[in-house]
């Protein structure tokens, strides 16, 4: 290459760099705490700093959907302060991401901790959660489906298996018909599939569609770091990933390698062209690890 040549090369590379800093893709670096927004009569979402957060204003006080990366307790607490006096009871964990559970520990020991079996089993893994901490893990988990309180207060927890994690709970409001999905369906967009906490991309698609098929009355879906959307999009989601893993599979079984695996899903087809695919390299190593198995 001519010294011309080299110099252009740098140019077009230096653009390119401060083109993606100008313009951050569909992940921005996560901003901090947001002000509460109404979603629904009681039912509120503190989004920023890590996943939304719900806040439900119960009878006896306040219900917590997740609480952000830690060093979050105080400014979630001041966006409940704008809407109630009460309390905050009890605190409700999606799963065992810090971004979903980094401020446990900012509220006090007495509040209530609920999370899935699996999510329990891997905070209990986390530095975060040892010695004093170990305090803020979860107090009470299900397996599969738990109720919390009652009349129009009631909460229902649903598990339905692997996906993002091994414990990804998915938390409805049945009286306000709305639902917190967490990271199951945390974008509209290729997810994270994390394999060190018992996630899977093969088991994906069917927990998000026996979700779909189970739960019933939610009009509306909190995600777990977007903003609300209609239960048809939720339902769609699993249809979305349905095709991503079956392409994935089918690229496994051709014997494609796993660049090829990832530009097969690199460009959804129409019906799913709102869907970001950013993490398509990373969903084909996760499957072709687990087909490999
Ligand atoms: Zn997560």
């Amino acid at each position: 290459m001519s010294r011309q040549g080299i110099l252009s090369a740098i140019v077009v590379v230096g653009l390119a760099v401060a083109g993606v800093a100008a313009q951050p893709p569909q992940r921005p670096r996560i901003p901090p705490t947001g002000a509460i927004k109404h979603v629904r009569d009681n039912l509120y979402v503190i989004p920023g700093a890590g996943g939304n957060t719900t806040v439900f204003v119960a009878q006896g006080g306040v219900v917590l959907v997740d609480t952000k990366l830690p060093n979050n307790g105080e400014p979630i607490l001041k966006q409940v302060r704008t809407v109630t006096d009460k309390p905050v009871t009890m605190i409700i964990n999606t799963h065992s991401h810090p971004d979903h559970i980094g401020s446990n520990a900012e509220f006090p020991a007495t509040v209530d901790i609920i999370a899935q079996d699996n999510t329990k089993a891997n905070m209990e893994k986390m530095d975060a959660f040892k010695g004093d901490k170990a305090q803020f893990l979860p107090k009470r988990t299900f397996k599969d489906k738990m109720t919390l309180l009652s009349g129009a207060d009631q909460i229902d927890l649903y598990y339905f298996g692997p996906g993002h994690t091994s414990g990804d709970a998915l938390i409805v409001f049945p009286a306000l018909r709305v639902m917190h999905a967490g990271d199951l369906f945390a974008w509209k967009a290729l997810p994270i599939m994390d394999r060190n906490n018992g996630g899977s991309g093969i088991a994906y698609p069917e927990t998000l569609q026996k979700a779909a098929g189970a739960i019933k009355n939610v009009d509306s879906v909190i995600p777990g770091h977007s903003p609300v959307m209609p239960w048809s999009t939720f339902v769609e989601y699993g249809q979305f990933m349905q095709w991503a893993v079956d392409t994935v599979k089918q690229a496994a079984r051709d014997g494609k390698t796993e660049a090829d695996a990832a530009a097969a899903i690199k460009t959804p087809p129409d019906r799913f062209k709102d869907y970001t695919t950013e993490r398509a390299a990373a969903n084909v190593t996760a499957i072709y690890g687990e087909v490999k198995k």
